[in-house]
Parts: C-alpha cells; structure tokens; sequence
C-alpha cells in the first residue's frame, strides 16, 4: 500500500525538507496552520499513536527531541510550540504514517478545536 509520507521519508515524493537523519525526516506542512508548522516523521511506517508499543516508543521519544532542535532552528523555542499527533478519525487524522507537528510563531489557543 501507497503512502506519501513513506515516499517523502524515500526520497520518492519531494517535500521542503528542514531535517532528516537515520531515524526521522521532518518538512514543512503544505497547509500550514501557523507562522511555522512542520511535521516530523520517522522513516519507519508506524500508522498512528495508537500503534506505538514498547518496541518502538524510542522511535517517538527521537521524534520529540528532533523537534527540540527544529524549534531551536526555526526560532521558535524561547516563547514556546505546541507538538500535536492525531489518532484517528476524532483525532483529526488524514495521513496514517504517524506525524508530530510542530506549531509555533503565534500563540496557541486551549481547548484545541
Ligand atoms: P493529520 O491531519 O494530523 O494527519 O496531518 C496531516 C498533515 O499532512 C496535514 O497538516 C497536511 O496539510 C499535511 N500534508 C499532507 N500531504 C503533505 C505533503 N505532501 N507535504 C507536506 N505536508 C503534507
């Protein structure tokens, strides 16, 4: 089966890449939803939150702190982003290769929508 983030993280389907390394590719969102908005990916196929086991929660904790230095580069970090991951319908998913976005450059509101 197909899936575009698979290809990104391959190298098969072009995207505005800000970083990549053995584990994870991270690129900016094609609809963004702040000043910054990129998603952060792991090259393995996970298909959401709700498939994260012992196994592979360090991949998820590697997500985070590429995030970390994405904020760090993007100049986000000092006033703060917001992490987001979707699970399923409820949970707003569209892409079923689990992604972080990264959010920031304005200030987020609470409860989320
Ligand atoms: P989610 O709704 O949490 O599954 O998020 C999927 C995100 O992927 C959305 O914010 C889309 O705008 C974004 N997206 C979908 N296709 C691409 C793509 N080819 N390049 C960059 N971002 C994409």
């Amino acid at each position: 089966m197909s899936c575009i983030f698979c290809e990104i993280a391959n190298g098969e389907r072009a995207a505005d890449l800000v970083y990549e390394d053995e584990i994870a590719v991270a690129f900016r969102d094609i609809n963004p939803q702040a000043p910054t908005h990129i998603l952060v990916i792991p090259r393995e196929h996970i298909a959401g939150p709700l498939s994260v086991d012992a196994d592979n929660a360090p991949i998820i904790g590697h997500l985070v702190a590429v995030a970390a230095k994405i904020a760090q580069q993007e100049g986000i970090a000092p006033d703060g982003y917001r992490l987001v991951i979707n699970q399923g319908r409820d949970g707003g998913q569209s892409v079923f290769h689990i992604h972080v976005h990264v959010l920031g450059g304005r200030r987020m509101s609470w409860p989320p929508g």
